[in-house]
């Protein structure tokens, strides 16, 4: 099942994150999931909780953030949503051989929401590659 592999890929990268942010339970998962990855947003959410079962994202919630498909024509230049099904002949010219994917096969964790300890309060919002904040020169106060 194309789902379940999903779900499972998505709960090793979540638990390899939490783990490395000393994690203790993962509350909510949000995936941003294209409208042409080929995904069953109910599905993949019963998937999630199997694989999720005995791991630290036990009990966790599934946030699906749906991407809608947009293709462009190289031809005109002009671009359109794609929608469901997929219509991938351009609009503009009716040409099908230029055409090129710009959204719609996203298939990645946004974010992972979990709480650190027991106790409440604890809860923090991080995402899982986080980008570095660049250092900051130091200001200096010659005048
Ligand atoms: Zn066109």
């Amino acid at each position: 099942m194309h789902e379940m592999s999903i779900a499972m890929a998505v709960v090793a990268q979540v638990e390899e994150a939490a783990g490395a942010g000393g994690a203790h339970a993962v509350t909510s998962v949000r995936l941003q999931v294209g409208e042409l990855a080929g995904v069953v947003p109910d599905a993949l959410a019963f998937c999630f909780e199997l694989a999720c079962a005995g791991t630290a994202l036990e009990g966790a919630e599934l946030v699906t953030e749906p991407v809608p498909a947009r293709a462009r024509c190289r031809s005109c230049t002009g671009d359109w949503a794609v929608g469901m099904p997929p219509q991938l002949v351009c609009p503009g010219c009716g040409k099908a051989t230029d055409v090129e994917l710009l959204a719609g096969r996203e298939l990645q964790i946004l974010s992972v929401h979990w709480e650190d300890g027991p106790g409440p309060g604890c809860d923090r919002v991080r995402t899982p590659a986080p980008t570095p904040t660049p250092a900051r020169e130091p200001i200096s106060e010659e005048r």
